[in-house]
């Protein structure tokens, strides 16, 4: 009833609840309604005084919400959580989740809620979801709120992650509240608007199968499999089909991190999607020089979630809901298991078949041939040697087909050369084809980290030129030369960042 209360308050003073034009038209919580156990309703905190930081206007065309509405302060009032869209109605859900391999058994949205579900104009089904919004009954001993900076981080590596073609959740604003919060001292608030495919996680699947109807789980298996992964319906065995299903889309998204020498940072089961999306980035970096041991996360200090074990990561988290669909895959246990387990030691060969994949368009090869394995693990052997920054090893080498000075040996050039030359396509386009995969431009650490602190000072302008860059990664452009290259060494020697703020 503090919904009410609060659109009450907005009436008074002559704000109408938005989104007149397209409302942001959101099904009662969509089918989550069949899910009442893994939902609990509740409003958003009202906040003092709502300003927009960012606002994806691109993204909003997509979904169909007019632009208008949404910087009106209608539109600001939802995007703060001060107003609920007219027929919505917020929900936190609940999930669990393993953290750094230990297991939490109720975690769920403790500062977040799902405002509802909206069709996108290409006639998808999108989670609109706030992050930041306040306490919840999940929240446990934090505050409910976010900070700037680090609303700011996911925004831009969401939306930087999505120009260079990797499956992700969007952002579609940042505001700040007007309120103080403290962290490393006092801060500014924020609250994200974050767009997904939906926010179903493998904690989910964990807090579901333990509940004590089994009901719940299948429930939640038969939503995930009608939302996501609809071919598995007609499946013989429809959830081994599922559990199939996000191994495939899982093991394609981590090689796409790979490629890209992305780290996830806390990829905690809480944080691995059933629809195969990239989700939460909080400590998360592009590597500058390549070493497969790059952790950021200043949590994590054994290492867990470093750059060279993400696929490794993947697939313990893909056991954990594995082990969530056991009882639904066959009557008998043995014979379930022995179907988790196949699809389970699958993994490394479907990542790396995703993977090979994405390295020969990285080297401009179009046929997989004898001898690639080791073109490729030399290739990396030589970049740890030279401690290599990892995007510009790639990207230069389209610029040594153009004549450019090699970066690295001439015993490796010679063997590419080779089979470059078997394949016999002209240089030029082969060139031209790696520089649309290996980008030129990306969320480097000393750039976000300094955009980040002008935009938490008051200046949005690094953060807005930011944006404009790693939202365009592939296209050299002569006033963005300052964003290419690495970091100075000194950067790189202390960089951390932080998660859960
Ligand atoms: P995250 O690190 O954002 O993936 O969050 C992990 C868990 O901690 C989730 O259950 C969050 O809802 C919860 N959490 C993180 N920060 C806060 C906060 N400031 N207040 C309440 N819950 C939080
Ligand atoms: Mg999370």
């Amino acid at each position: 009833e503090l919904r009410f209360a609060i659109m009450a308050q907005l009436r008074e003073k002559g704000i109408e609840v938005p989104f007149a034009q397209r409302d942001i038209n959101i099904r009662q919580i969509g089918d989550l309604r069949e899910l009442p156990e893994l939902a609990v309703s509740w409003p958003p905190a009202v906040v003092p005084e709502p300003t927009l930081v960012a606002l994806n206007d691109t993204l909003a065309r997509e979904l169909g919400l007019s632009l208008s509405s949404l910087r009106s302060d209608a539109g600001l009032a939802v995007l703060a959580g001060n107003a609920v869209p007219a027929g919505a109605q917020t929900v936190a859900m609940a999930y669990a989740g393993h953290q750094f391999g230990n297991y939490s058994p109720r975690l769920g949205d403790g500062r977040a809620l799902l405002l509802g579900e909206l069709v996108a104009v290409d006639g998808r089904r999108r989670d609109v979801h706030l992050k930041g919004s306040g306490r919840t009954p999940f929240a446990r001993g934090g505050d409910g709120k976010a900070a700037l900076g680090p609303m700011l981080r996911e925004f831009m590596i969401a939306e930087a992650m999505h120009a260079l073609g990797v499956p992700t959740t969007r952002s579609l604003a940042v505001v700040t509240t007007g309120e103080q919060i403290m962290r490393e001292g006092f801060v500014p608030g924020a609250v994200l608007t974050r767009v997904a495919a939906s926010h179903l996680r493998v904690g989910m699947f964990e807090y579901a199968a333990r509940l004590p109807d089994p009901a719940v789980v299948q429930r939640l298996a038969d939503h995930a499999i009608a939302r996501h992964h609809p071919a598995a319906a007609a499946a013989e065995q429809p959830y081994v089909a599922l559990l199939a299903a996000v191994v495939d889309a899982q093991a394609a998204l981590v090689a796409r991190w790979m490629l890209l020498g992305f780290i996830h940072g806390v990829m905690n089961t809480d944080n691995m999607t059933i629809s195969g999306e990239g989700i939460d980035y909080g400590p998360c970096a592009f590597m500058d020089r390549y070493d497969p041991g790059t952790v950021f996360s200043s949590i994590d200090s054994a290492g867990r979630y470093a750059y060279g074990n993400q696929p490794g990561i993947a697939q313990w988290n893909l056991a954990r809901l594995a082990e969530t669909l056991l009882p639904l895959m066959a009557d008998d246990a043995d014979a379930a298991v022995a179907q988790a387990m196949e699809l389970l030691e699958a993994f490394p060969a479907r990542f790396r078949s995703q993977w090979a994949a994405g390295m020969r368009a990285k080297l401009g090869l179009h046929d997989e041939a004898e001898g690639d394995r080791e073109l490729f693990d030399d290739l990396f052997t030589e970049m740890t040697a030279l401690r290599a920054d990892y995007t510009d090893t790639f990207r230069g080498l389209a610029g040594v087909l153009r004549g450019d000075e090699p970066a690295v040996s001439g015993e490796w050039l010679a063997r590419w050369r080779a089979r470059l030359a078997d394949e016999g396509r002209a240089v030029a386009d082969v060139a031209a084809g790696m520089d649309e995969v290996n980008p030129l431009y990306i969320a480097r650490n000393h750039h976000v980290e300094h955009a980040l602190e002008a935009a938490s000072g008051g200046d949005l302008q690094p953060f807005e030129t930011l944006m404009g860059v790693v939202t365009h990664p592939f296209q050299r452009r002569p006033e963005w030369q300052a964003f290419e290259g690495p970091a100075p060494d000194e950067f790189a020697a202390t960089h951390r960042t932080f998660c859960g703020t």
